[in-house]
């Protein structure tokens, strides 16, 4: 089958190694428990080191680093960045260096959370991990990972860096382009009509690329985007901009127009990486009725907000949740989610 194209979105150079196509599954239980029909798109379950959205947004940064004949990778992100832990995968597979550079993004001195979950990948895939003592300042984060790329260029490494900040180009975006082709693709096999997709929002390129994917192939369903990292106020400006930057890059008109940009913070709450009340109850609902693993940063609010939908406007309605993954860091929050799990016998 001919893939209609977007732009120069297949010509961009990337290096494939997600499941093409990651399965669509339709979620029985949860159906019959909440009112709405739900799916859950996969992206969890890419075969490379635990898999999750990072890897459709890898591809395009491994790509260009690639294209650039780099032989180092240089990444910033929290303690339990999966950003971090795939990027260790990406370069393990391509005989790449990595350094991992992580930021005191949540407020946790549980030893668990130091060395579990996917600090314990990455120490397994041979990253090097770099501490960084702030994690609120994006631009200092990247001025700091610049300095180690200039200490591996003096070392004769030919360093690539993943940058934190917005302005430098959205290629993890276009992973998420990718994906909602794929999806909607997927759908029109299945014959399934969505009438609202609900997607974290946290750098936005999740949530940016899947939004203007969808809208370039003239799907106007709803993007019920969930704050994972900052507030509504804060976080929809950011959207509009990713997409107006991904245009630029994929060379067409933009076709996300502001009103488009649909983000909530309700499941936000006490902040980025820690969990709520909402959260574990949807962590624990789906476990146990549908056996579906969720994280606590992304996807157990994502499923919170999903299931309000499904239990409230939505009723009836047929809902997509983009699963994204995350979940070795279920190991990182094991007491957390131990307590929640024994409170919620
Ligand atoms: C990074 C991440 C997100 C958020 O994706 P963005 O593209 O940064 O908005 C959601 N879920 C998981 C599991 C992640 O690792």
């Amino acid at each position: 089958m001919m893939e209609k194209t977007i732009g120069t979105l297949d010509t961009l150079p990337r290096v494939g190694f997600s499941a093409d196509p990651t399965p669509l599954e339709f979620l029985p239980n949860l159906t019959a428990a909440s009112g709405a029909n739900i799916y859950a798109k996969r992206d969890d379950s890419h075969p490379l080191a635990f898999g999750g959205n990072k890897v459709r947004q890898l591809e395009y940064y491994f790509g260009a680093a690639r294209e650039e004949g780099a032989d180092t990778i240089l990444i910033t992100g929290a303690v339990q960045s999966n950003f971090c832990r795939l990027t260790a995968a990406f370069a393990a597979k391509l005989g790449m260096e990595c350094h991992i550079q992580m930021e005191e993004r949540v407020p946790k001195d549980d030893p668990l959370y130091r060395q579990s979950g996917n600090v314990l990948i990455e120490r397994m895939l041979g990253a090097h991990l770099h501490p960084y003592p702030h994690g609120e300042d994006e631009a200092g984060a990247d001025a700091r990972l610049e300095e180690l790329a200039a200490e591996r260029r003096k070392a004769g490494r030919t360093p690539y860096v993943i940058h934190l900040a917005p302005g430098h180009p959205p290629f993890g975006a276009l992973g998420y382009v990718r994906a909602a082709r794929e999806t909607l693709e997927q759908l029109a096999q299945r014959g399934i009509e969505v009438d609202a997709f609900v997607v974290p929002s946290g750098s936005g390129a999740t949530h940016g690329g899947f939004l203007f994917g969808l809208r370039a192939l003239g799907c106007t369903a709803p993007v019920k985007g969930v704050c994972v990292r900052r507030p509504a106020d804060r976080q929809a400006p950011r959207i509009a901009s990713r997409c107006a930057e991904i245009a630029g890059l994929l060379g067409v008109d933009n076709p996300v127009a502001d009103a488009d940009v649909d983000v909530t913070d309700a499941f936000l709450a006490p902040g980025y990486g820690q969990l709520n009340a909402a959260a574990e109850e949807a962590i624990l609902h789906a476990a146990r009725t549908e056996a579906l693993m969720l994280d606590p940063v992304y996807s157990g609010k994502t499923m919170a907000a999903a299931l309000a939908l499904a239990r409230g406007e939505m009723k009836g309605r047929t809902l997509l949740f983009l699963h994204t993954g995350g979940t070795p860091a279920i190991f990182a929050y094991g007491n957390a989610l131990s307590t929640a799990a024994a409170h919620r016998a």
